[in-house]
């Protein structure tokens, strides 16, 4: 079977180089013998894989010295715990703006260590659009203040930052990580799950600076330290060791192939660029999000119609458009278009839809 366009929300497309890159070694990692599967993860071999894949991150990001890069599990939804375990514990106080329900959950688990604020919420238009936030709302001494950079679900993201002032702020940017260029010296914070854009599932990537490690709540579980990992290189115990090896390779192609962020970003912005225009066009199909707020990455729309909706998705799973349900709380479709999905893959959507729009306009 040919290979599907696959606009998953998550785990989601990786480069096709990536996966033959990975089966070409997949039985005899550059002549050790075995799988970087089976290798121990203290190994030479190993310990040369985690210090180049965290090199590359540093590299293709841009991060400045006095930040921390933790290959950690658990998730983006163990950072909702291990952000303010470790974060909120000087004042006790952080800010949340409620965009999602990404957001929400880790509003509500920072609930449960002290006293978390909601700055604004976009809930009552079903979260399209990002809050105009007012730095007058804004708790003046929090511990930090907390962003879902990239709505994941309703296809919304920051295009400007909130000014914070000295509050650190923290950013969750699971769906958006590597997509384009990000001034990592503007957060104190920077957490994603792989699975979206950079790796398979099963490692957590967080960017910390590094004057807010080691002041973590008495109670926090030693493995929810950042401390613990910082001060062992992320092998306290046995780190997701393919996966990162996977997050290397998918590093050497944005670097190598793509030539950085900021070509990734054109080509990110080509993609979106397709769709919404044909959106913005179309009078079948619409957008759910303002203009203004638009992701590059998660592009949500409709019919209006949900009979018509569910015989679109049948119709591009037959024809190889595969994962375009929306979220259930959205309806109707959503195309995640991460960046390895191709230029052509866009493309070809997009025509499918001008003939679905031309079969199906009543
Ligand atoms: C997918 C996602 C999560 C949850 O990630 P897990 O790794 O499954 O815990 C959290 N935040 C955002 C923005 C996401 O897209």
């Amino acid at each position: 079977m040919a290979r599907v366009y696959n606009f998953s929300a998550g785990p989601s497309m990786l480069p096709e180089q990536v996966l033959k890159t990975a089966a070409a070694e997949m039985l005899d990692y550059k002549g050790s013998g075995q799988s970087v599967m089976e290798m121990s993860h203290r190994s030479k071999t190993y310990d040369a894989i985690i210090k180049e894949a965290e090199a590359l991150l540093r590299e293709v990001m841009n991060i400045p010295d006095n930040y921390k890069v933790l290959f950690l599990q658990g998730g983006a939804s163990s950072q909702f715990a291990m952000v303010p375990l470790n974060l909120m514990n000087k004042n006790h106080k952080a800010d949340y703006v409620i965009t999602g329900q990404w957001a929400n959950k880790a509003y509500k688990e920072a609930a449960r260590y002290g006293d978390a604020h909601v700055v604004a919420s976009s809930a009552d238009k079903t979260f399209s659009y990002i809050p105009k936030l007012d730095p007058a709302t804004f708790t003046p001494d929090a511990d930090y203040f907390h962003i879902c950079m990239n709505n994941t679900i309703y296809g919304t993201k920051y295009h400007t930052l909130p000014e914070t002032g000295n509050v650190p702020l923290v950013a969750d940017i699971s769906s958006c990580a590597l997509s384009e260029p990000i001034d990592v010296s503007r957060f104190g914070l920077l957490y994603a799950g792989a699975q979206k854009n950079m790796a398979p599932a099963g490692l957590t990537v967080v960017i910390i600076r590094e004057d807010l490690i080691g002041n973590a709540m008495d109670i926090t579980p030693t493995m929810f330290n950042y401390q613990t990992h910082a001060d062992n290189g992320s092998m306290f115990n046995t780190p997701p060791c393919y996966t990162i090896y996977i997050c290397k390779l998918v590093l050497e192609w944005i670097k190598n192939e793509i030539g950085g962020l900021e070509n990734m970003k054109k080509i990110n912005e080509k993609k979106a660029a397709l769709l919404y225009d044909f959106l913005d066009h179309s009078k079948l199909f619409r957008g759910t999000v303002v203009p203004e707020d638009r992701s590059l990455m998660n592009i949500p729309f409709v019919t209006g119609d949900a009979d018509l909706d569910a015989k679109f998705v049948k119709e591009a799973t037959e024809a190889g458009f595969v994962n375009l349900k929306g979220h259930r709380t959205v309806g109707g479709m959503r195309a995640s278009c991460y960046n390895a999905m191709p230029v052509e893959g866009v493309e070809k959507l997009v025509a499918f839809m001008k003939a679905f729009e031309a079969a199906n306009l009543k």
